[in-house]
């Protein structure tokens, strides 16, 4: 089989296919899901030299990583938790993904109108500690702003009994974007990543470990397995799944929790700063953000019993997050004024003791190791996948015996790095690739396609 290169494993999936399944190679690392989780531990395994194979069943970020907030953030609400060790992981994690993808990452201000002194005060010394956490990875100060500058930099917003406000930075990122740039970088990094391939079942060697997967190709139902070291799963809310897969009967380990989000039309919020609402009737917090000239407002914490790949928003989730936005705004939005709507499912470690909702939950990620060698993760935030997979590799070759290799993703720039973006052009996500994209709408469809592959 002629060798191919990146471009054509990314441009030409059946060839890519046929290649990795005729090699009777064995991989070090098999990652099941190509989430941001499964993508952060295959791209850290590949940096290391490990050889990796990554699996998706649908398309990359087609669950929960494609329906997030869209904030590469430390985690205001962490903050109010007492969590200061995910805070500060997160927001280092902020930094590095800030510095290793600066065309999907934009430094976004974030405001939070108050309406008492108390909350004036409880704010300012609040996300002041929140810069602190940071460091010299934070993004931009925050600083109490009067009256006057919060109603011209807010406009829309409500007036009667506003005190001022209290600006803030975090990061915002297209998320599934990130994804597929991750996958290529995988695959530019020597690992292989491929999506449509549903893991249908674990592969056993005598003693009951698992040593690779039996997987089906969900375009023609063809079956074919790969052998590995270790086998991961990464599946999101689908992890037991695996796990029932491995040992049927298992305890379940993750709790779903949706999120839902409303898109409006910016003449309910036109302002470039994001909206923070910091306390919403069921404790938790609310943002209303700008978002390709229009505004993203959520989400919800709602458990819900059945995970499945296309979740759906509730009407009284939607309601909820009208009604709480509205109490912020002079133009409140209606049901009718929703513009579209999605949900995702958030992977949460199930409850310890102590903890009654999914909200009080901690969000930082877990790793559990089955006796047959299973490695699966649980929990975590996009922002911090990157650590979640150098957590991961570590773990698998401390339980394997394995000599440590440094991790490497650190100062790994992500494909499509590219500094200066200009935030205007339409094709900003696709940072370096964006002259390809130029091209391939100009008529040349094989920008893609190696000179190889082309005369073949
Ligand atoms: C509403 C909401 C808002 C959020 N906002 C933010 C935010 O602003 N910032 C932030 O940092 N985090 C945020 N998060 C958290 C973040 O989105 C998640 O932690 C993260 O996306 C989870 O990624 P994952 O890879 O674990 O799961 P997923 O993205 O769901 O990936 C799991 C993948 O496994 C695949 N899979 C399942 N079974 C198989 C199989 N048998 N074979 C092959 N593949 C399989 C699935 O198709 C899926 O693609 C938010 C979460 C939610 C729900």
């Amino acid at each position: 089989m002629q060798q191919l290169t990146s471009n054509d494993k990314i441009s030409n999936r059946k060839l890519y296919l046929q290649m990795l399944t005729s090699s009777a190679d064995s991989y070090d690392i098999i990652v099941i899901g190509g989430g941001a989780t499964g993508l952060g531990i295959a791209l850290d395994a590949t940096a290391r030299g490990y050889k990796t194979l990554l699996l998706e069943q649908a398309d990359f970020a087609k669950g929960t990583s494609s329906r997030s907030t869209k904030l590469v953030h430390g985690g205001v609400r962490y903050l109010a938790q007492g969590d200061v060790k995910l805070v500060r992981e997160a927001s280092i994690e902020r930094g590095l993904l800030h510095q290793n993808a600066p065309h999907l990452v934009k430094d976004q201000t974030f405001i939070v109108p108050v309406y008492t002194l108390w909350d004036s005060l409880k704010y300012t010394i609040g996300l002041k500690l929140y810069d602190w956490i940071a460091g010299k990875l934070g993004l931009g100060d925050s600083v109490f702003i009067s009256k006057k500058k919060t109603l011209s930099r807010m406009p829309g917003i409500l007036a009667k009994g506003l005190k001022g406000g209290v600006s803030y930075h975090d990061g915002q990122f297209d998320d599934s974007r990130l994804a597929i740039n991750l996958a290529q970088s995988i695959i530019e990094n020597d690992g292989d990543a491929i999506n449509y391939v549903k893991v249908i079942n674990l592969l056993k060697d005598e003693n009951g470990n698992v040593n690779g997967v039996l997987a089906s190709d969900t375009e023609t139902g063809e079956t074919f397995s790969f052998k590995a070291k270790a086998v991961v799963n990464a599946t999101g809310v689908f992890v037991d799944d695996i796990l029932m897969m491995d040992k049927p009967g298992s305890d379940k380990t993750i709790c779903v929790s949706q999120g839902v989000h409303i898109v409006l039309n910016k003449e309910f919020y036109p302002s470039e700063e994001a909206l923070m609402i910091p306390k919403t009737s069921d404790g938790r917090v609310l943002f209303a953000v700008p978002w390709h000239h229009k505004v993203v407002v959520g989400t919800t914490d709602t458990p819900i019993e059945e995970a499945s790949l296309e979740p759906h928003a509730l009407e009284k989730e939607i309601s909820f997050i009208l009604q709480t936005a509205g109490a912020y705004l002079e133009k409140k939005p209606k049901r009718s004024d929703v513009l579209s709507v999605f949900a995702g499912l958030r992977p949460l470690a199930a409850p310890q003791k102590g903890e009654q909702k999914t909200k009080e939950i901690s969000r930082s990620h877990k790793i559990i190791v089955s006796p047959s060698h299973l490695f699966t993760i649980l929990g975590g935030k996009w922002t911090t996948y990157r650590k979640m997979g150098e957590d991961m590799v570590n773990r698998i070759e401390k339980d394997l015996g394995w000599q440590h290799i440094k991790p490497a993703t650190a100062n790994l720039s992500i494909h499509g790095f590219e500094k200066n973006m200009d935030w205007n052009d339409p094709l900003y996500f696709y940072g370096s690739d964006a002259k390809l994209i130029r091209q391939q709408m100009n008529g040349d469809a094989n920008v893609w396609i190696s000179e190889e592959l082309k005369n073949s």
